[in-house]
């Protein structure tokens, strides 16, 4: 069974995921934000291991964390990030602007591809490619569970930011009808920041991409 545990961490408030599969105590963190010791602290508590890191992008509130859990582990983790995000991985997640120079942890050496899949324990997740709000940006969807870990595209009741290098407002839109309004309504979608939401949520009330 597919056990998520969600952290809001760091200064932009941005949510991690520690996602395990319960029998075989395999697990991953999609986005390790920030404070990468409560993440970790979290695994061991519950006798988990963390073998792979899996980034949405590489904005560094995203992955702040992964130094610090990668310092612990040994092996370390795997990094999976989509090739178009590897220049700003290199250059701290943009960390920098706002004055944070983070550890960004071990390079990327998974890359994602469209429709690539990963398996955790028993569960399957699909990568789907949805640039926008930076140009690698994916997301993660299990179907088997009716969870899809969007990172920054889509927030309830919202939607990722463009303003930043690499955004792109109509690519942003065409990502969201295209790979997420394409999902079953009763989807859950968790967010980069925010509260979950839903896709039939999303649909019908979401001020910039709703009304469909
Ligand atoms: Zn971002
Ligand atoms: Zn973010």
């Amino acid at each position: 069974m597919l056990e998520i545990v969600s952290f809001t961490l760091g200064p932009a408030q941005t949510n991690a995921y520690l996602v395990a599969d319960s029998k075989t105590k395999e697990a991953v963190v999609i986005d390790p934000a920030w404070d990468g010791h409560l993440i970790l602290a979290e695994a061991q508590k519950r006798g988990w291991r963390i073998g792979h890191l899996w980034y949405t992008h590489a904005h560094f509130d995203h992955i702040g964390g992964a130094g610090a859990i990668a310092d612990a582990l040994n092996p370390l983790p795997l990094v999976a990030l989509h090739p178009n995000d590897h220049v700003l991985w290199r250059a701290g997640g943009g960390g920098a602007l706002f004055g944070f120079d983070i550890d960004p942890g071990p390079e990327p050496t998974i890359d994602f591809v469209h429709g690539m899949k990963l398996r955790l324990g028993s569960t399957e997740f699909e990568i789907r490619f949805t640039p926008g709000h930076t140009t690698g940006h994916c997301i993660l969807y299990a179907p088997s569970v009716d969870v899809c870990f969007c990172g920054d595209l889509i927030f309830a009741g919202s939607v990722g930011r463009t303003d930043f290098p690499g955004g792109n407002w109509d690519d942003l839109v065409k990502s969201i009808k295209e790979q997420i309004f394409t999902l079953p309504d009763n989807t859950r979608l968790l967010s980069g920041h925010g509260p979950a939401t839903t896709v039939s949520e999303e649909k019908l009330n979401n001020p910039f991409v709703g009304g469909v």
